[in-house]
């Protein structure tokens, strides 16, 4: 089987995330950036999907500037066979022309599963999966945390409210990952060692037109200092008042 998993490169969820002096992005001093952790169970599923077939590639892509090149090496690290880098020097954040972008990329690639995280935990965006997957006129199933594969087949499931919707799509299609999919393997000493050595094939973003524009991003506003109303039970009386007054929650 041939297998794409799309990867981007986001702050560590554990990071102190400040806005950038610009107000429409992150400022990148002091922040560890990883792998997208959906990603993450998009690559391993691609690596089990080619593990049980027996036979395929399996080839990870990003778009981003220079640094995605790091991201794109973690991937070939956990076992992926090559990268593709879209280079793109301005920074933007839309989702179609990403969309755009990655299907342009992939047109003319013969491949049998394409997969995706079920977002990225930066900008939150779940859009690129199913843009792509339409633009390159493959059948999509997105939130997937079982995906079995079989005759040109795919069964995908996915959880709805109080259960799992089961689909079945003719492959070649478009997946995106959700967590519980699979547990992604850590990167062994000697598949870093062998990432060094694996074709990433660079070439420059084909994006089309942004049409969206972010105009700011604000931090959440700051907590407000907590109170300590008493000890014991003596306390309850209190509480509830200021639960009610105040804080008007019950
Ligand atoms: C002109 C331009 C410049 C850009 N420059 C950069 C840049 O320098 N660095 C950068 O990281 N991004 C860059 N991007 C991409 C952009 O920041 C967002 O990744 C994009 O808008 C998707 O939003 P999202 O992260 O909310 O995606 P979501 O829809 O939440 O992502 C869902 C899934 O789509 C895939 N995906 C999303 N973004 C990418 C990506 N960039 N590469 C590979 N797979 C992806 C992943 O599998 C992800 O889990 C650029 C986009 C444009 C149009």
């Amino acid at each position: 089987m041939n297998i794409v998993a799309c990867v981007k490169r986001v702050p560590d969820s554990s990071a102190r995330i400040k806005v950038a002096s610009d107000g429409k992005s992150v400022d990148p001093a002091g922040i560890e950036f990883i792998l997208n952790p959906y990603d993450e169970y998009a690559v391993e599923e691609a690596l089990r999907l080619k593990e049980k077939a027996g036979s395929g590639e399996v080839t990870v892509l990003a778009l981003g500037g220079p640094e995605s090149a790091e991201t794109i090496r973690k991937a070939l690290a956990m076992g992926a066979d090559r990268g593709i880098h879209l280079k793109e020097t301005a920074p933007g954040r839309d989702f179609i022309a990403t969309a755009q972008a990655i299907a342009a990329a992939l047109k003319d690639v013969k491949l049998d599963a394409l997969l995706f995280g079920n977002k990225a935990i930066d900008d939150d965006g779940s859009q690129v999966a199913a843009m792509t997957a339409t633009l390159l006129g493959l059948p999509y199933v997105g939130v997937v945390t079982k995906l079995e594969v079989a005759d040109g087949k795919a069964t995908a499931h996915r959880p709805i409210e109080g259960g799992a919707e089961i689909v079945e799509v003719p492959l070649p299609a478009a997946f995106s990952a959700q967590k519980g999919l699979n547990e992604p393997r850590f990167a062994s000493l000697k598949g870093i060692m062998a990432a060094k050595k694996k074709p990433v094939e660079e070439k420059p973003a084909v994006a089309g037109e942004p049409r969206l524009e972010l105009i700011k991003l604000e931090p959440p506003p700051p907590r407000a200092a907590g109170k300590i109303v008493g000890t014991g039970k003596e306390a309850v009386p209190a509480l509830v008042k200021l639960l009610r007054e105040e804080a008007k929650v019950v």
